[in-house]
């Protein structure tokens, strides 16, 4: 099992934060020229990430995630999600895969052919699925649904939406690390911008992390999707900041590598009506993707980011240098 390069960063963490590899790393990196834009595009593709099950950025989430739900015994991830929920399809294959159960608790939003097609995966995944509908309903249920899950004396490992707990914010850390490596190896140019959908935050909290612990300048543009968390630059430093500790407290140097203020800007216009809520924007961002770039995107993440993309790009926002698209999803 290739280490991850987090492990190479800091020698202290390697007895002391456990590591379970999923995919094959590096993910790659590769130029866009057609897309047009005036910034140098480029993209690092997460999509085919993951040995099997469901790709994309939740897998680099599990690979801490899991192998801390046995550190601590649990039998049971408790986790939400919406009805079309990435993050909880990959948590029931994954952690099935480990000999975990799965219980998911999922919120109404939007249903399209997509997010039928997602539930019925859901289904077949062989996780326990709970239909609150309301994330005050959701809130209100939960002490049940806890108590309901315990392995003899042990509770479930419970996981906030997305997997974007200080730990699972890790995987997007590695991201960052294997883009410092892929600029050091001259692969590519060091970016201005690092470009990521916004869904639960974990992502952008641990590109912005990882990006420092890579010493790189890089700054991440973090397009929010979703409208039912709160998702602006002091919350999603917050997290960074929570990773760093997670980090120092297992014994780890991050001196110098807590993000500042500069670290991460935050964009909400692209949201639309809200999370999966398709956008004109978007739809248009994504078929220009698939016509001139060959890019695979959806409707809820990574096209309402890409048209922020293209869009802050044509009016001169994204000045200063190269541009990295974040390619998060990893559809099977
Ligand atoms: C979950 C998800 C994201 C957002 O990542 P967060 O860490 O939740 O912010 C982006 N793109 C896709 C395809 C996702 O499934």
């Amino acid at each position: 099992m290739r280490p991850p390069l987090l492990h190479r960063r800091c020698p202290e963490l390697v007895g002391s934060l456990p590591f379970l590899r999923l995919g094959a790393a590096p993910t790659p990196v590769r130029a866009l020229p057609g897309a047009g834009t005036r910034a140098e595009l480029w993209v690092k593709d997460e999509s085919g990430y993951g040995d099997g099950g469901w790709g994309g950025n939740k897998v680099r989430k599990l690979e801490w995630l899991l192998p801390e739900a046995r550190r601590r015994g649990a039998g049971t991830l408790l986790t939400v999600g919406g009805l079309g929920t990435n993050w909880g399809l990959a948590a029931a294959w994954y952690a099935r895969e480990q000999g975990l159960e799965v219980a998911l608790g999922l919120i109404d939003h939007p249903v399209d052919e997509h997010v039928r097609d997602q539930l019925e995966r859901l289904r077949a995944s062989g996780a326990s699925l709970y239909f609150p509908r309301t994330k005050a309903r959701l809130i209100l249920a939960a002490p049940w649904r806890f108590v309901r899950h315990f392995h003899g004396a042990t509770p479930p490992y419970y996981l906030p939406a997305g997997g974007s707990s200080p730990l699972g914010a890790l995987g997007a850390v590695e991201i960052a690390l294997e883009l410092g490596a892929q600029v050091e190896a001259g692969e590519l140019p060091e970016p201005a911008w690092l470009v990521t959908p916004v869904g639960s935050g974990g992502t952008t909290a641990g590109l912005a992390l990882g990006l420092r612990l890579a010493g790189l300048r890089t700054r991440v543009l973090g397009v929010v999707v979703n409208d039912t968390l709160r998702l602006d630059s002091r919350a999603l430093l917050a997290l960074a900041r929570r990773s760093a500790a997670l980090l120092r407290a297992r014994g780890a140097d991050v001196t110098g590598a807590v993000p500042g203020p500069d670290a991460v800007r935050v964009e909400t216009a692209w949201l639309g009506d809200g999370y999966a809520h398709p956008t004109a924007a978007g739809d248009q961002a994504l078929a220009l993707a698939s016509a001139r770039t060959g890019l695979t995107l959806e409707r809820t993440y990574t096209a309402k980011a890409f048209a922020a993309l293209l869009e802050l790009d044509a009016r001169g926002g994204l000045a200063g240098g190269p541009v990295v698209f974040l390619q998060t999803h990893g559809p099977r």
